[in-house]
């Protein structure tokens, strides 16, 4: 059997736990989770950067520190985690969907500006797979109607957009270290403040509305209660597990990268047979190897290979039913133009086994099958899903 995720061990996480146990210290903002935000702000060169439960929070903070108010409006791709929505729409934001570029998956950034109006707060750029969304446009659209960029770089740990990393470019920028990402605690998050004047209230926001972090670095003698928050704090049981992963940060995305290119090299031939299509990579994006998909010719041959490689071991997984479409979409937001690429797009995607450690060989066996499948053997499993309908 090949999994389609195997969470990532570098086999240190247990050295490190034990240093928490040994030190006594298991809540938020010890000394792990201090070298977890210093990591992150070294390497990417990031402002500050906030460990939190997970991206879902960091998004929640996003929301909160952006003061929204009922009816405010809120521009995101339909194709991306109910996550990016929710935070949002927990404030009262009404979300506006745009369309997505079929190449990348990407928000289409042509797209934004006709979106906006006078009760736009912020753009939510989603960089899918770890490839980069066009962020010149998106930031000089920011800049111009005055709005924020969160960027939901979620899949987007150690990717780049020209010479800079994901998730430092826009105002606030959001990671997740949830297991099936590419480094990850099992369950956790970042937010990343670019924009200084989020700082301090970030800090706050993290620690239940108390300005209980300035108290604990010894800038006050007591800690009150200023303004609203929650516990978005990780623990440093779970920043021990992370960082010993962000010190290998660089052989693990060399090793996702190779997987990658084997898969789209293998692949190159049925590409240009028309049976599929391969994820593009602009010359602006450096990517991470997230994910590696596939997208087929509709639903019945999507259906019908996912069922033909599960059948032969081949664990393989769709990704995003349009938000916009959902119940909850439809009731807290509106498509913005016309679903050209969303809806059609989702419906050919299939994410194919990926992760650190991933075997040369399973790459092939899995291009093989795929191969086959498309040389004749398809024709019958494509058949059983007909009859399904
Ligand atoms: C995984 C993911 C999230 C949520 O991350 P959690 O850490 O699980 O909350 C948000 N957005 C996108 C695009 C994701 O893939």
């Amino acid at each position: 059997m090949i999994p389609f995720n195997k969470p990532l061990i570098t086999g240190n996480e247990e050295l490190y736990i034990r240093r928490v146990i040994e030190n006594g210290k298991m809540a938020g903002d010890g000394p792990l989770t201090e070298q977890c935000s210093s990591w992150f702000e070294d390497t990417l060169a990031c402002g500050r950067a906030l460990l939190t439960t997970s991206c879902t929070h960091a998004l929640e903070m996003a929301a909160i520190l952006l003061d929204i108010v009922e009816g405010d409006e809120i521009i995101i791709p339909s194709f991306t985690f109910v996550s990016t929505a929710n935070a949002f729409l927990l404030r009262g934001a009404k979300l506006v969907f745009v369309d997505i570029q079929p190449d990348t998956m990407n928000i289409n950034e042509m797209l934004i500006e006709r979106a906006i109006t006078h009760k736009t707060r912020a753009i939510v750029p989603v960089h899918y797979a770890g490839v980069s969304c066009e962020m010149d446009m998106i930031m000089r659209l920011a800049h111009r109607y005055n709005l924020v960029v969160i960027e939901d770089a979620a899949h987007g740990l150690m990717s780049k957009y020209q010479d800079k990393y994901l998730g430092t470019i826009g105002h606030l920028g959001c990671f997740s270290f949830h297991e099936s990402k590419n480094y990850h605690c099992g369950e956790g998050g970042a937010l990343i403040i670019n924009d200084k004047r989020f700082i301090e209230r970030a800090e706050i926001i993290r620690e239940k509305g108390t300005n209980r972090t300035k108290y604990l670095h010894g800038l006050i003698d007591k800690y009150t209660w200023l303004d609203i928050g929650s516990s978005y704090l990780l623990s440093e049981l779970n920043a021990a597990y992370l960082y010993p992963q962000l010190l290998l940060a660089e052989p693990i995305n060399t090793d996702r990268l190779t997987s990658w290119q084997t898969y789209y090299d293998a692949f190159e031939e049925l590409m240009l047979d028309d049976k599929l299509t391969l994820p593009v990579i602009p010359k602006d994006a450096k990517h991470n190897g997230h994910i590696f998909y596939i997208k087929v010719k509709n639903q019945t041959v999507r259906n019908g290979l996912m069922t033909y490689l599960k059948h032969n071991g081949v664990m393989t997984a769709v990704h995003y039913a349009p938000l916009h479409s959902s119940d909850m979409g439809k009731r807290y937001g509106f498509f913005h133009g016309e679903d050209i690429h969303t809806t059609s797009e989702s419906e050919k995607i299939i994410r194919l086994p990926m992760y650190f450690g991933l075997q040369q060989e399973d790459i092939h066996t899995t291009v093989r099958l795929i191969k086959q499948y498309f040389a004749g053997e398809g024709a019958q499993w494509e058949e059983r899903e007909s009859c399904k309908r």
